[in-house]
Protein backbone atom coordinates (compact mmCIF):
# COMPACT_ATOMS: atom_id res chain seq x y z
CA UNK A 1 0.00 0.00 0.00
CA UNK A 2 1.60 3.09 -1.14
CA UNK A 3 1.75 5.75 2.17
CA UNK A 4 -0.48 9.07 2.41
CA UNK A 5 1.25 12.02 3.65
CA UNK A 6 -0.43 15.45 4.73
CA UNK A 7 1.58 18.69 4.14
CA UNK A 8 0.72 20.71 7.01
CA UNK A 9 1.80 24.38 8.18
CA UNK A 10 0.61 27.82 8.36
CA UNK A 11 -0.73 29.71 5.34
CA UNK A 12 1.58 30.94 2.93
CA UNK A 13 4.54 29.03 4.28
CA UNK A 14 4.99 26.86 0.68
CA UNK A 15 2.28 24.36 0.97
CA UNK A 16 1.31 24.49 -2.63
CA UNK A 17 4.69 25.06 -4.18
CA UNK A 18 5.78 21.61 -2.81
CA UNK A 19 2.22 19.81 -3.61
CA UNK A 20 2.46 21.04 -6.93
CA UNK A 21 6.43 20.15 -7.17
CA UNK A 22 5.80 16.40 -5.70
CA UNK A 23 2.38 15.66 -7.86
CA UNK A 24 3.90 17.00 -11.58
CA UNK A 25 3.63 13.57 -13.61
CA UNK A 26 6.17 12.75 -15.74
CA UNK A 27 3.96 14.34 -18.48
CA UNK A 28 0.98 15.22 -17.03
CA UNK A 29 -1.29 13.16 -18.60
CA UNK A 30 -4.33 14.77 -17.31
CA UNK A 31 -2.92 18.65 -18.08
CA UNK A 32 -3.04 16.97 -21.39
CA UNK A 33 -6.39 16.48 -21.16
CA UNK A 34 -8.92 19.47 -21.78
CA UNK A 35 -11.82 19.73 -19.62
CA UNK A 36 -10.01 17.25 -16.67
CA UNK A 37 -9.77 18.79 -13.24
CA UNK A 38 -7.13 17.54 -10.70
CA UNK A 39 -8.00 17.45 -7.22
CA UNK A 40 -6.22 19.98 -6.21
CA UNK A 41 -5.89 18.83 -2.70
CA UNK A 42 -5.48 15.32 -3.24
CA UNK A 43 -2.47 13.91 -5.84
CA UNK A 44 -0.11 11.08 -6.85
CA UNK A 45 3.42 12.08 -6.38
CA UNK A 46 6.62 10.51 -8.04
CA UNK A 47 10.16 11.54 -6.56
CA UNK A 48 12.08 9.47 -8.49
CA UNK A 49 10.79 5.46 -8.19
CA UNK A 50 8.99 6.22 -5.03
CA UNK A 51 5.53 6.75 -4.76
CA UNK A 52 3.02 8.04 -2.32
CA UNK A 53 0.04 10.43 -2.19
CA UNK A 54 -0.03 13.59 -0.75
CA UNK A 55 -3.00 15.41 0.76
CA UNK A 56 -2.43 19.43 0.93
CA UNK A 57 -4.75 21.18 4.19
CA UNK A 58 -4.02 24.46 2.44
CA UNK A 59 -6.55 27.10 1.43
CA UNK A 60 -7.90 27.38 4.64
CA UNK A 61 -9.12 30.39 5.07
CA UNK A 62 -10.73 32.25 8.47
CA UNK A 63 -10.74 35.04 10.45
CA UNK A 64 -7.37 36.59 11.51
CA UNK A 65 -8.41 35.91 15.08
CA UNK A 66 -8.50 32.11 15.82
CA UNK A 67 -7.06 31.16 12.10
CA UNK A 68 -4.60 29.30 14.20
CA UNK A 69 -6.99 26.84 16.33
CA UNK A 70 -9.15 26.60 12.91
CA UNK A 71 -6.44 25.31 10.70
CA UNK A 72 -5.47 23.03 13.40
CA UNK A 73 -8.60 21.41 13.47
CA UNK A 74 -8.94 20.90 9.39
CA UNK A 75 -5.09 19.71 9.45
CA UNK A 76 -5.36 17.18 11.87
CA UNK A 77 -8.36 15.89 10.20
CA UNK A 78 -5.87 15.32 7.02
CA UNK A 79 -3.04 13.84 9.36
CA UNK A 80 -6.00 11.42 10.47
CA UNK A 81 -6.32 10.44 6.88
CA UNK A 82 -2.21 10.21 6.49
CA UNK A 83 0.61 7.48 7.41
CA UNK A 84 2.95 10.72 8.20
CA UNK A 85 3.25 14.13 8.21
CA UNK A 86 5.63 17.02 6.36
CA UNK A 87 5.13 20.24 8.56
CA UNK A 88 6.16 23.16 6.89
CA UNK A 89 7.36 25.99 8.42
CA UNK A 90 8.73 29.58 7.13
CA UNK A 91 12.34 29.90 6.88
CA UNK A 92 12.05 33.50 6.29
CA UNK A 93 9.37 34.25 8.97
CA UNK A 94 11.11 32.13 11.62
CA UNK A 95 9.25 30.41 14.16
CA UNK A 96 5.51 32.00 15.07
CA UNK A 97 2.70 31.09 17.56
CA UNK A 98 0.69 29.54 14.40
CA UNK A 99 3.83 26.80 13.91
CA UNK A 100 4.13 26.34 17.86
CA UNK A 101 0.06 25.69 17.69
CA UNK A 102 0.26 23.11 15.27
CA UNK A 103 3.20 21.63 16.60
CA UNK A 104 1.69 21.59 19.81
CA UNK A 105 -1.23 19.39 18.15
CA UNK A 106 0.72 17.17 16.11
CA UNK A 107 2.77 15.44 19.28
CA UNK A 108 -0.82 14.50 20.09
CA UNK A 109 -0.89 11.71 17.16
CA UNK A 110 1.28 9.20 16.66
CA UNK A 111 1.87 10.00 13.17
CA UNK A 112 5.70 10.32 12.20
CA UNK A 113 6.03 14.06 11.85
CA UNK A 114 8.99 15.45 9.33
CA UNK A 115 9.87 18.87 9.86
CA UNK A 116 10.57 21.18 7.44
CA UNK A 117 12.32 24.64 7.24
CA UNK A 118 11.04 25.93 3.58
CA UNK A 119 12.24 29.18 2.06
CA UNK A 120 16.05 28.52 3.37
CA UNK A 121 16.83 30.34 0.20
CA UNK A 122 18.10 33.75 0.67
CA UNK A 123 18.16 33.07 4.75
CA UNK A 124 20.89 32.34 6.65
CA UNK A 125 20.44 28.50 7.08
CA UNK A 126 21.59 28.26 10.56
CA UNK A 127 20.44 30.99 11.87
CA UNK A 128 16.93 29.80 10.05
CA UNK A 129 17.30 26.25 11.14
CA UNK A 130 18.55 27.28 14.96
CA UNK A 131 15.11 28.81 16.02
CA UNK A 132 12.68 26.04 14.64
CA UNK A 133 14.98 23.97 16.95
CA UNK A 134 13.30 25.54 20.27
CA UNK A 135 10.30 23.49 18.67
CA UNK A 136 12.02 20.33 20.49
CA UNK A 137 12.43 18.47 17.41
CA UNK A 138 14.82 15.61 16.53
CA UNK A 139 15.39 17.01 12.85
CA UNK A 140 15.20 19.70 10.69
CA UNK A 141 15.21 19.20 6.73
CA UNK A 142 16.03 22.83 4.69
CA UNK A 143 14.21 23.25 1.61
CA UNK A 144 13.69 25.50 -1.21
CA UNK A 145 10.36 23.90 -2.47
CA UNK A 146 10.12 26.46 -5.46
CA UNK A 147 13.70 24.79 -6.83
CA UNK A 148 12.82 21.59 -5.16
CA UNK A 149 15.79 21.49 -3.19
CA UNK A 150 16.03 18.97 -0.26
CA UNK A 151 12.59 17.06 -1.48
CA UNK A 152 14.57 14.86 -2.28
CA UNK A 153 16.41 14.10 1.04
CA UNK A 154 13.06 14.64 3.03
CA UNK A 155 11.19 11.65 0.18
CA UNK A 156 13.75 9.53 0.68
CA UNK A 157 13.97 9.55 4.85
CA UNK A 158 10.02 9.41 4.67
CA UNK A 159 10.34 6.41 2.56
CA UNK A 160 12.18 4.84 5.61
CA UNK A 161 9.59 4.65 7.12
CA UNK A 162 7.26 2.32 4.66
CA UNK A 163 9.79 -0.23 2.76
CA UNK A 164 8.55 -1.62 -0.24
CA UNK A 165 6.46 -4.71 0.25
CA UNK A 166 7.98 -7.93 -1.14
CA UNK A 167 5.68 -8.77 -3.70
CA UNK A 168 5.17 -12.25 -3.40
CA UNK A 169 4.35 -13.55 -7.46
CA UNK A 170 2.22 -16.40 -6.53
CA UNK A 171 -0.06 -14.67 -4.38
CA UNK A 172 -0.43 -11.76 -6.69
CA UNK A 173 -0.93 -14.46 -9.75
CA UNK A 174 -3.72 -15.88 -7.35
CA UNK A 175 -5.73 -12.67 -7.01
CA UNK A 176 -5.23 -12.36 -10.50
CA UNK A 177 -7.16 -8.94 -12.13
CA UNK A 178 -7.19 -6.47 -9.16
CA UNK A 179 -10.43 -4.36 -9.76
CA UNK A 180 -11.42 -1.38 -8.31
CA UNK A 181 -15.28 -0.18 -7.94
CA UNK A 182 -14.80 3.74 -7.58
CA UNK A 183 -17.52 6.84 -7.11
CA UNK A 184 -18.93 9.24 -5.18
CA UNK A 185 -21.38 8.71 -2.82
CA UNK A 186 -24.87 6.93 -3.79
CA UNK A 187 -24.12 6.49 -7.70
CA UNK A 188 -24.59 2.49 -6.87
CA UNK A 189 -21.20 1.25 -5.59
CA UNK A 190 -22.48 -1.13 -3.19
CA UNK A 191 -25.56 -2.63 -5.50
CA UNK A 192 -22.83 -2.79 -8.31
CA UNK A 193 -20.44 -5.10 -5.74
CA UNK A 194 -23.02 -7.24 -4.66
CA UNK A 195 -24.31 -7.78 -8.65
CA UNK A 196 -20.92 -8.40 -9.57
CA UNK A 197 -20.59 -10.80 -6.78
CA UNK A 198 -23.83 -12.42 -6.91
CA UNK A 199 -23.96 -13.40 -10.91
CA UNK A 200 -24.06 -17.36 -10.66
CA UNK A 201 -20.90 -17.65 -13.14
CA UNK A 202 -18.98 -16.72 -9.80
CA UNK A 203 -17.38 -18.49 -7.16
CA UNK A 204 -16.41 -15.92 -4.01
CA UNK A 205 -13.75 -17.58 -1.63
CA UNK A 206 -14.18 -16.58 2.10
CA UNK A 207 -12.69 -14.46 4.08
CA UNK A 208 -12.46 -11.26 2.36
CA UNK A 209 -9.53 -9.00 3.27
CA UNK A 210 -10.06 -5.67 5.23
CA UNK A 211 -8.12 -2.82 5.08
CA UNK A 212 -8.39 0.30 7.32
CA UNK A 213 -10.73 1.58 3.64
CA UNK A 214 -11.42 -0.73 1.34
CA UNK A 215 -12.47 -4.42 1.63
CA UNK A 216 -10.68 -6.87 -0.86
CA UNK A 217 -12.64 -9.96 -2.00
CA UNK A 218 -11.10 -12.74 -4.49
CA UNK A 219 -13.00 -14.29 -6.58
CA UNK A 220 -13.15 -16.52 -9.69
CA UNK A 221 -15.53 -15.81 -13.09
CA UNK A 222 -15.04 -18.14 -16.20
CA UNK A 223 -12.12 -19.83 -14.75
CA UNK A 224 -10.22 -16.08 -14.38
CA UNK A 225 -9.03 -14.60 -11.11
CA UNK A 226 -10.16 -11.31 -10.14
CA UNK A 227 -10.31 -9.29 -6.83
CA UNK A 228 -12.62 -7.07 -6.06
CA UNK A 229 -11.54 -3.65 -4.37
CA UNK A 230 -14.79 -2.63 -2.83
CA UNK A 231 -14.08 1.42 -1.79
CA UNK A 232 -17.85 1.14 -0.49
CA UNK A 233 -17.12 -1.44 2.14
CA UNK A 234 -20.89 -3.45 1.37
CA UNK A 235 -18.97 -6.52 2.81
CA UNK A 236 -18.24 -4.64 6.11
CA UNK A 237 -21.21 -3.27 6.57
CA UNK A 238 -23.47 -5.95 6.27
CA UNK A 239 -21.63 -7.37 9.24
CA UNK A 240 -21.55 -4.11 11.27
CA UNK A 241 -24.47 -2.74 10.13
CA UNK A 242 -23.22 0.22 9.79
CA UNK A 243 -24.89 3.44 8.18
CA UNK A 244 -23.94 4.84 4.85
CA UNK A 245 -20.04 4.39 4.28
CA UNK A 246 -18.13 7.56 4.66
CA UNK A 247 -17.19 8.49 1.68
CA UNK A 248 -12.98 9.38 1.63
CA UNK A 249 -11.15 10.81 -1.47
CA UNK A 250 -8.19 9.43 0.14
CA UNK A 251 -9.43 5.87 0.04
CA UNK A 252 -10.32 6.40 -3.65
CA UNK A 253 -7.07 6.96 -4.36
CA UNK A 254 -5.29 4.10 -2.00
CA UNK A 255 -7.63 1.91 -4.58
CA UNK A 256 -7.21 3.18 -8.01
CA UNK A 257 -2.88 2.92 -6.77
CA UNK A 258 -3.78 -1.18 -5.89
CA UNK A 259 -5.78 -1.67 -8.94
CA UNK A 260 -4.88 -3.07 -12.36
CA UNK A 261 -8.26 -1.91 -13.61
CA UNK A 262 -10.84 1.00 -12.30
CA UNK A 263 -14.37 0.49 -12.71
CA UNK A 264 -15.38 4.43 -12.59
CA UNK A 265 -19.21 4.50 -11.34
CA UNK A 266 -21.57 7.45 -12.15
CA UNK A 267 -24.95 8.34 -11.91
CA UNK A 268 -26.66 8.91 -15.16
CA UNK A 269 -29.63 10.16 -13.92
CA UNK A 270 -27.89 12.74 -12.11
CA UNK A 271 -25.19 12.89 -15.14
CA UNK A 272 -21.44 14.38 -14.66
CA UNK A 273 -20.22 16.37 -11.53
CA UNK A 274 -17.44 17.58 -10.81
CA UNK A 275 -16.33 15.19 -8.17
CA UNK A 276 -16.44 12.64 -11.37
CA UNK A 277 -14.33 14.46 -13.31
CA UNK A 278 -11.93 14.22 -9.94
CA UNK A 279 -11.95 11.09 -9.63
CA UNK A 280 -11.23 10.33 -13.51
CA UNK A 281 -8.75 12.57 -13.46
CA UNK A 282 -7.01 11.00 -10.50
CA UNK A 283 -7.69 7.13 -11.98
CA UNK A 284 -5.68 8.72 -15.23
CA UNK A 285 -3.15 10.46 -13.98
CA UNK A 286 -2.48 7.13 -11.84
CA UNK A 287 -2.08 5.32 -15.30
CA UNK A 288 -5.02 2.97 -14.43
CA UNK A 289 -7.11 0.78 -17.03
CA UNK A 290 -10.51 2.30 -16.86
CA UNK A 291 -14.02 1.31 -17.74
CA UNK A 292 -16.32 3.85 -16.95
CA UNK A 293 -20.10 2.72 -15.73
CA UNK A 294 -23.13 4.76 -16.26
CA UNK A 295 -25.18 3.48 -13.55
CA UNK A 296 -29.08 4.05 -12.87
CA UNK A 297 -29.71 3.58 -17.00
CA UNK A 298 -33.27 2.22 -15.93
CA UNK A 299 -35.75 5.03 -15.42
CA UNK A 300 -34.30 7.25 -18.02
CA UNK A 301 -36.75 8.20 -20.98
CA UNK A 302 -35.04 8.22 -24.81
CA UNK A 303 -34.73 11.67 -24.42
CA UNK A 304 -32.68 11.89 -21.48
CA UNK A 305 -30.78 8.95 -22.65
CA UNK A 306 -29.79 10.62 -25.43
CA UNK A 307 -28.96 13.90 -23.63
CA UNK A 308 -26.54 11.68 -21.48
CA UNK A 309 -24.90 10.94 -23.93
CA UNK A 310 -24.26 13.63 -25.79
CA UNK A 311 -23.03 15.02 -22.55
CA UNK A 312 -20.95 12.49 -22.48
CA UNK A 313 -19.59 12.42 -25.78
CA UNK A 314 -18.78 16.24 -25.23
CA UNK A 315 -17.54 16.28 -21.62
CA UNK A 316 -15.42 13.14 -21.90
CA UNK A 317 -14.08 13.93 -25.68
CA UNK A 318 -10.45 13.36 -24.98
CA UNK A 319 -10.71 10.67 -23.21
CA UNK A 320 -11.30 8.35 -26.09
CA UNK A 321 -9.58 4.93 -24.37
CA UNK A 322 -11.96 4.09 -21.85
CA UNK A 323 -15.10 2.19 -22.78
CA UNK A 324 -18.59 3.04 -21.45
CA UNK A 325 -21.41 0.99 -20.36
CA UNK A 326 -24.75 1.79 -19.41
CA UNK A 327 -25.93 -0.43 -16.93
CA UNK A 328 -28.42 -0.89 -14.14
CA UNK A 329 -26.74 -2.29 -10.79
CA UNK A 330 -30.25 -2.36 -10.03
CA UNK A 331 -31.21 -4.81 -12.42
CA UNK A 332 -28.46 -6.32 -13.46
CA UNK A 333 -28.97 -5.25 -16.91
CA UNK A 334 -25.23 -5.00 -18.31
CA UNK A 335 -23.22 -5.52 -15.47
CA UNK A 336 -21.97 -9.21 -16.88
CA UNK A 337 -20.57 -7.07 -20.37
CA UNK A 338 -18.47 -5.35 -18.01
CA UNK A 339 -16.34 -7.98 -17.93
CA UNK A 340 -15.52 -7.85 -20.97
CA UNK A 341 -14.50 -4.14 -21.04
CA UNK A 342 -12.36 -5.30 -17.71
CA UNK A 343 -10.48 -8.16 -19.62
CA UNK A 344 -9.48 -6.49 -22.48
CA UNK A 345 -8.09 -2.95 -20.56
CA UNK A 346 -6.13 -5.47 -18.71
CA UNK A 347 -5.00 -7.53 -21.47
CA UNK A 348 -4.02 -4.04 -23.37
CA UNK A 349 -2.48 -2.34 -20.19
CA UNK A 350 -0.39 -5.59 -19.51
CA UNK A 351 0.73 -6.19 -23.03
CA UNK A 352 4.12 -7.13 -23.88
CA UNK A 353 5.49 -4.91 -26.07
CA UNK A 354 8.36 -5.27 -28.09
CA UNK A 355 11.30 -2.91 -29.81
CA UNK A 356 11.65 -3.86 -33.18
CA UNK A 357 6.98 -3.45 -33.37
CA UNK A 358 7.49 0.02 -31.53
CA UNK A 359 10.08 1.18 -33.58
CA UNK A 360 8.28 0.07 -37.11
CA UNK A 361 5.61 1.98 -36.09
CA UNK A 362 7.07 5.07 -35.26
CA UNK A 363 8.51 5.06 -38.50
CA UNK A 364 5.06 4.92 -40.13
CA UNK A 365 4.04 7.57 -37.98
CA UNK A 366 6.70 9.59 -38.75
CA UNK A 367 6.68 9.00 -42.25
CA UNK A 368 2.79 9.95 -42.66
CA UNK A 369 3.25 12.70 -40.79
CA UNK A 370 6.69 14.23 -39.67
CA UNK A 371 7.00 16.13 -36.24
CA UNK A 372 7.42 19.99 -37.14
CA UNK A 373 10.76 21.91 -37.63
CA UNK A 374 11.87 24.02 -34.81
CA UNK A 375 14.00 26.73 -35.30
CA UNK A 376 14.67 25.74 -39.10
CA UNK A 377 15.95 22.10 -37.31
CA UNK A 378 13.86 19.49 -37.61
CA UNK A 379 12.80 17.15 -34.98
CA UNK A 380 13.95 13.73 -34.98
CA UNK A 381 12.74 10.73 -33.63
CA UNK A 382 14.79 7.77 -34.31
CA UNK A 383 13.55 4.38 -32.05
CA UNK A 384 11.13 3.39 -29.52
CA UNK A 385 10.79 0.99 -26.94
CA UNK A 386 8.59 0.06 -23.88
CA UNK A 387 9.45 1.45 -20.51
CA UNK A 388 6.80 -0.26 -18.52
CA UNK A 389 3.39 -1.98 -18.27
CA UNK A 390 0.24 -0.50 -16.78
CA UNK A 391 0.01 1.27 -18.25
CA UNK A 392 1.67 0.61 -21.25
CA UNK A 393 4.32 3.25 -21.34
CA UNK A 394 6.70 3.87 -24.67
CA UNK A 395 9.97 5.59 -24.57
CA UNK A 396 10.74 7.28 -27.73
CA UNK A 397 14.48 8.56 -28.39
CA UNK A 398 15.46 11.29 -31.30
CA UNK A 399 16.68 15.06 -31.26
CA UNK A 400 14.92 17.99 -29.92
CA UNK A 401 12.23 15.58 -28.30
CA UNK A 402 11.59 18.41 -25.56
CA UNK A 403 10.25 20.09 -28.15
CA UNK A 404 7.21 17.99 -29.37
CA UNK A 405 4.13 19.52 -29.27
CA UNK A 406 1.39 18.13 -27.50
CA UNK A 407 -0.78 17.75 -30.51
CA UNK A 408 2.20 15.49 -32.48
CA UNK A 409 2.50 13.43 -28.95
CA UNK A 410 -1.44 13.03 -28.89
CA UNK A 411 -1.16 11.83 -32.41
CA UNK A 412 1.64 9.64 -32.12
CA UNK A 413 -0.35 8.18 -28.74
CA UNK A 414 -3.39 7.43 -31.34
CA UNK A 415 -1.01 5.90 -33.69
CA UNK A 416 0.42 3.56 -31.20
CA UNK A 417 -2.73 2.83 -29.69
CA UNK A 418 -4.50 1.91 -33.10
CA UNK A 419 -1.28 -0.30 -34.42
CA UNK A 420 -0.90 -1.80 -30.96
CA UNK A 421 -4.84 -2.81 -30.22
CA UNK A 422 -4.55 -1.02 -26.84
CA UNK A 423 -8.24 -0.69 -25.45
CA UNK A 424 -9.33 0.94 -22.20
CA UNK A 425 -5.61 2.25 -20.80
CA UNK A 426 -4.37 5.39 -21.21
CA UNK A 427 -0.45 5.07 -22.70
CA UNK A 428 2.15 6.78 -21.58
CA UNK A 429 4.73 8.77 -24.45
CA UNK A 430 8.28 9.41 -23.02
CA UNK A 431 10.67 11.19 -25.10
CA UNK A 432 14.53 10.79 -24.22
CA UNK A 433 17.21 12.78 -26.16
CA UNK A 434 19.90 15.20 -27.11
CA UNK A 435 18.88 18.77 -28.09
P1 LIG B 1 0.70 27.63 1.14
O1 LIG B 1 -0.29 28.68 1.53
O2 LIG B 1 1.37 27.03 2.34
O3 LIG B 1 0.15 26.62 0.20
O4 LIG B 1 1.90 28.41 0.37
P2 LIG B 1 2.19 28.56 -1.19
O5 LIG B 1 2.74 27.31 -1.76
O6 LIG B 1 1.01 29.17 -1.84
O7 LIG B 1 3.40 29.61 -1.15
C1 LIG B 1 3.25 30.90 -0.64
C2 LIG B 1 4.28 31.80 -1.30
O8 LIG B 1 5.61 31.40 -0.92
C3 LIG B 1 4.24 31.76 -2.81
O9 LIG B 1 4.43 33.05 -3.29
C4 LIG B 1 5.42 30.87 -3.17
O10 LIG B 1 5.96 31.17 -4.43
C5 LIG B 1 6.41 31.19 -2.07
N1 LIG B 1 7.33 30.07 -1.83
C6 LIG B 1 7.03 28.77 -1.68
N2 LIG B 1 8.16 28.05 -1.47
C7 LIG B 1 9.19 28.93 -1.51
C8 LIG B 1 10.62 28.78 -1.36
O11 LIG B 1 11.15 27.68 -1.19
N3 LIG B 1 11.35 29.92 -1.44
C9 LIG B 1 10.78 31.14 -1.63
N4 LIG B 1 11.58 32.18 -1.70
N5 LIG B 1 9.46 31.31 -1.79
C10 LIG B 1 8.67 30.21 -1.72
P1 LIG C 1 -23.07 3.75 -3.15
O1 LIG C 1 -23.17 4.80 -2.10
O2 LIG C 1 -22.30 4.24 -4.33
O3 LIG C 1 -22.57 2.45 -2.64
O4 LIG C 1 -24.57 3.54 -3.71
P2 LIG C 1 -25.64 2.40 -3.36
O5 LIG C 1 -25.30 1.12 -4.04
O6 LIG C 1 -25.82 2.36 -1.88
O7 LIG C 1 -26.92 2.97 -4.09
C1 LIG C 1 -27.48 4.21 -3.75
C2 LIG C 1 -28.96 4.22 -4.11
O8 LIG C 1 -29.11 4.11 -5.53
C3 LIG C 1 -29.72 3.05 -3.52
O9 LIG C 1 -30.98 3.53 -3.14
C4 LIG C 1 -29.82 2.07 -4.67
O10 LIG C 1 -30.95 1.24 -4.57
C5 LIG C 1 -29.92 2.99 -5.86
N1 LIG C 1 -29.41 2.35 -7.08
C6 LIG C 1 -28.26 1.67 -7.24
N2 LIG C 1 -28.12 1.22 -8.50
C7 LIG C 1 -29.23 1.63 -9.15
C8 LIG C 1 -29.69 1.45 -10.51
O11 LIG C 1 -29.06 0.84 -11.35
N3 LIG C 1 -30.90 2.04 -10.82
C9 LIG C 1 -31.62 2.71 -9.91
N4 LIG C 1 -32.77 3.24 -10.32
N5 LIG C 1 -31.22 2.88 -8.64
C10 LIG C 1 -30.05 2.34 -8.25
Amino acid sequence: MVPVIALVGRPNVGKSTLFNRLTKTRDALVANLPGLTRDRKYGDATVGDRHFIVIDTGGITGEEEGIDAAMAEQSMQAVDEADAVFFLCDARAGLTAGDEVLAHRLRQSDKPVFYVANKIDGVDPNVAMADFYQLGIPQLYPMTATHGKGVRNLVDDMMQHFPKPEVDEEDEARRGTKIAIIGRPNVGKSTLVNRLLGEERVVVYDHPGTTRDSIYIDYEREGEAYTLIDTAGVRRRKNVKEAVEKFSIVKALKAIDDANVVVLVMDAQEGLVDQDLHLLGQAIDAGRALVIALNKWDGLDADHKEWVKSELERRLQFIDFAEIHFISALHGTGVGHLYESVDSAYQSSMKSLQTNKLTQILEGAVFDHQPPMINGRRIKLRYAHAGGSNPPIIIIHGNQTAKVPSAYRRYLEKVFRRELDLIGTPIRIEFKGSE
